[in-house]
């Protein structure tokens, strides 16, 4: 997919494009990020999963991983291929294994579309390539980067860069950027134009990424303004044929003193000195003073210019270099941005209807959604609870992946749907454990955590001293129900009744 050793050369400049391995997708909270439908989709089959509708399941647990990390998602469909990559796409299906044809994708990423609605991830097509949508929103600033595997990205003009979203011991990712980086958005254009892309298989043949990104930094040091204005010169830049024309007649090499490397002899620049180091006997040993003379003169241009001319020869051997389409495409110029990027709530019913006709039974989806449901009413800046179920009371602090957390215990007594039509999922208690991340806890609900700490400080008090009452675990909320008591439960209960009437 993309541009096949795009990767290679941007793994090798780690530093530059800020490689992050294994990043927690707690370190994304409060981005934006969009996700490339479709490479999630291809991604999967070319796993060769063997269950059915494993693309729904993958979508399912990504997205509520990253939604409970409170990462704003915009997903992202293909549209139409352009006419170029055409060609690539049925190469590609000829290949066979693990490929995806257009007509699956459009099919799967319905079904896809459909699991992000339930969860309230806003869903935009694009008019081409979803990777384009995403960085042209990138560029406009809507999102703050995006999930993707394609390297294409670059090239479309996106910066930042989240792949391989993967499970360890919770979610994380593999970042880059190229913001730090002196590849500019045409930059990434050249890069395409000589390895290949999707649009143009073959790429320049002979030219590797290793000489590509070396010529585009040669360019770049001789203060090129554009290495792609430039490259789009090539096939009619006078000045170059002729530079090219001198090296291919370079005229033979005088005697040169070896150690000045000035026109003359050692012997004769011991006796008479040099003209070009300006003595009258001897010379300067390796003198920086550049020489002159015609052979010299050629030498020089070929130093600056060797590595263009060898990659623009092999270039324009291609007789439909540069390939327009390929510019055009990658250009990213005919996007319209879409007026709204809103995500609404996670509709629970919804949620788990729609993954029951994908073959998930209740037990897969309904914990997972509730867990959800319960993150993202914390995640929201506003006042506004339109939560199933209302925090009772703290019953411990706690950590998970180093992060400190407390347990708390949520009411599922009120009459939504998921208490009704689920009762007997649940054990024989009232109500349900949670842990919460401490600071998102504490900025929702400031007034049950002052009670926590007033009720553990009064405790604390109590306690003889010398013994913390840290590290007490009680597994049985009923027991720990006793030592802390719950705050004014009623109040709560309150705005949970109201919004089951809304
Ligand atoms: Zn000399
Ligand atoms: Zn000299
Ligand atoms: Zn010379």
């Amino acid at each position: 997919m993309g541009i096949p050793r795009l990767w290679e050369m941007i793994k090798s400049k780690k530093e530059e494009f800020q490689e992050t391995l294994g990043v927690p997708l707690s370190d994304l909270s409060g981005k934006t990020l969009a996700i490339d439908v479709s490479g999630w989709i291809v991604e999967l089959q070319s796993q060769n999963h063997k269950a059915p509708n494993m693309h729904i399941r993958n979508l399912f647990f990504r997205t509520l991983g990253l939604l409970n990390a409170g990462v704003n998602l915009v997903a992202v469909f293909d549209g139409t291929a352009p006419d170029s990559k055409r060609a690539t796409l049925i190469k590609r299906n000829k290949g066979g294994a693990g490929n995806v044809d257009r007509q699956q994708l459009r099919d799967k990423s319905k079904e896809c579309a459909e699991v992000f609605k339930c969860l309230g991830v806003c869903c935009l097509t694009s008019s081409g390539e979803g990777e384009a949508l995403c960085a042209f929103l990138e560029q406009k600033g809507k999102v703050d980067g995006c999930i993707t595997s394609d390297s294409d990205y670059f090239c479309y003009g996106g910066k930042n860069v989240y792949r391989n979203l993967r499970k360890e011991k919770m979610f994380v990712v593999d970042s880059y950027s190229s913001v730090h980086s002196d590849y500019t958005h045409d930059d990434f254009i050249v890069f395409a134009l000589m390895i290949g892309n999707d649009c143009d298989m073959k790429g320049t043949e002979g030219i590797g990424w290793k000489k590509t990104d070396e010529m585009i930094q040669h360019l770049k040091q001789l203060k090129v303004p554009s290495v792609l204005k430039r490259v789009l010169t090539w096939r009619d830049n006078q000045k170059l044929n002729a530079i090219d024309n001198k090296i291919e007649n370079k005229p033979k090499k005088d005697s040169h003193c070896k150690h000045c490397d000035h026109p003359g002899t050692v012997v004769s620049h011991k006796s008479k000195g040099c003209t070009e180091c300006d003595t009258s006997s001897d010379c300067n040993r390796n003198s920086n003073i550049r020489c002159d003379c015609p052979w010299h003169v050629v030498k020089y241009l070929e130093e600056d210019y060797k590595t263009e001319l060898s990659v623009r020869r092999k270039a324009l051997e291609k007789p439909d270099f540069p390939n327009s389409e390929v510019i055009n495409e990658f250009r990213n110029l005919d996007k319209t941005i879409p007026k709204y990027l809103e995500s609404g709530s996670i509709d629970a019913k919804a949620v788990i209807d729609c993954m029951a006709r994908f073959g998930y039974t209740e037990d897969v989806t309904i914990s997972s959604v509730i867990h959800s449901v319960i993150l993202q009413d914390l995640w929201k800046k506003t006042d506004e609870t339109n939560q199933m179920f209302s925090p009772i009371r703290i019953i411990r602090e706690c950590t998970e992946n180093r992060v400190k957390c407390y347990l708390v215990e949520w009411d599922k007594t009120g009459t939504c749907f998921i208490n009704q039509r689920y009762k007997n999922h649940w054990t024989s208690s009232d109500s349900y454990e949670i842990k919460v991340e401490l600071q998102l806890f504490k900025s929702k609900y400031p007034e049950i955590v002052k009670h926590f700490e007033d009720q553990k400080q009064s405790k604390d008090k109590k306690a003889p001293p010398k013994k913390p009452t840290k590290g007490k675990r009680n597994k049985d909320h009923d027991s720990v129900g006793q030592s802390t008591s719950a705050p004014p439960k009623k109040s709560l209960l309150e705005s949970f009744n109201k919004v089951e009437k809304k």
